[in-house]
C-alpha cells in the first residue's frame, strides 16, 4: 500500500529526489505463534477482532526509539479530525510515526502506554488505516518546501484563511454558452481580488458555516 499513489506525480518525484522518505513496516513481522497472529478476540465478547497491544508495541518500538521526537499517530474514526493547520505543523516538523490498524481496532492499553495521538480523516469508516495515512501524508508532503512549484506553493488555498476557494476559470473564454465572469478579464487587479474575496465568502457561508473565523485548528 505504500508509497502507493504517493509514488506518482509531485509526491513521487519529491520522494525520488529525497525531499521526503518513507519506511513501511509489516506489523506481522512481530506477530505471535506459528501464524504470526496480530489480533485476538475482544475481551467481553462481541464480533470482530482486536489488534494485540504487545504485537503493536513491538512494531512501534522497532521504529521509534525512546526520545524519537516524531509525533506518534494512530488512525481511528474516533480520533481528532485532521485539518490543514495540522498538515502545516507536521510538514514543518521532524516527521511522523503512523500506526495503521485493521479489524475492529486496537487494545486500548497500547494507546495509553505509547502515548499515541488518535487522528481521524473524516466521519466515515474505512476498512483500514492505510488510506487514512496516505491522505495525511499527501496533505503534508505537498507542503514541504520544493515539492510543489514556487507559483503553486505561494497560493492561499482553501482553509488557510478560514475560507473556501473562489471559483476558477481558464480558456476558452466562452464554453457551451457560458462566459467567464467579466471582471476576471478586466485586468483590474483590485477588482479581481475583491470579487474573489466576496465569492470565497459566499461559498464558505453556503457550504461550511462552521469554518468562519481564523484558520481552523
Ligand atoms: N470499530 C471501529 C472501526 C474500525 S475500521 C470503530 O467503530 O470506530 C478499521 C480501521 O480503519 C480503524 O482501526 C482505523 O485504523 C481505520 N479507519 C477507519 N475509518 C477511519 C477514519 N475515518 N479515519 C482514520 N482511520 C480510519
Amino acid at each position: 500500500m505504500f508509497p502507493g499513489p504517493l509514488g506518482q506525480s509531485l509526491a513521487g518525484e519529491a520522494l525520488a529526489r529525497g525531499l521526503w522518505s518513507l519506511e513501511a513496516r509489516d506489523i506481522r513481522d512481530h506477530g505471535t505463534g506459528r501464524h504470526r497472529a496480530v489480533d485476538d478476540t475482544p475481551a467481553g465478547g462481541g464480533p470482530g477482532m482486536v489488534m494485540r497491544a504487545d504485537v503493536l508495541a513491538a512494531s512501534l518500538d522497532a521504529t521509534a526509539l525512546p526520545g524519537d521526537p516524531r509525533p506518534r499517530l494512530i488512525m481511528t474514526p474516533r480520533g481528532a479530525p485532521f485539518r490543514q493547520a495540522r498538515a502545516r505543523e507536521w510538514a514543518a516538523g521532524p516527521g511522523l510515526v503512523i500506526l495503521c490498524p485493521r479489524f475492529e481496532g486496537v487494545d486500548e492499553r497500547l494507546i495509553e502506554a505509547r502515548g499515541l495521538s488518535e487522528v481521524s480523516i473524516g466521519d466515515y469508516v474505512l476498512s483500514g488505516g492505510e488510506i487514512a495515512a496516505l491522505a495525511i501524508l499527501d496533505a503534508c508532503v505537498r507542503l514541504i518546501p520544493g515539492v510543489m512549484g514556487k507559483e503553486d506553493s505561494g497560493r492561499e488555498e482553501s482553509f488557510e484563511s478560514g475560507l473556501l476557494e473562489y471559483p476558477q476559470y481558464t480558456r476558452p473564454r466562452e464554453w457551451e454558452g457560458r462566459a467567464i465572469p467579466e471582471v476576471l478579464l478586466s485586468g483590474d487587479h483590485a477588482k479581481v481580488a475583491e470579487w474573489r474575496r466576496r465569492e470565497a465568502e459566499r461559498i464558505t457561508k453556503e457550504r461550511r458555516f462552521d469554518l468562519r473565523g481564523p484558520a481552523g485548528s
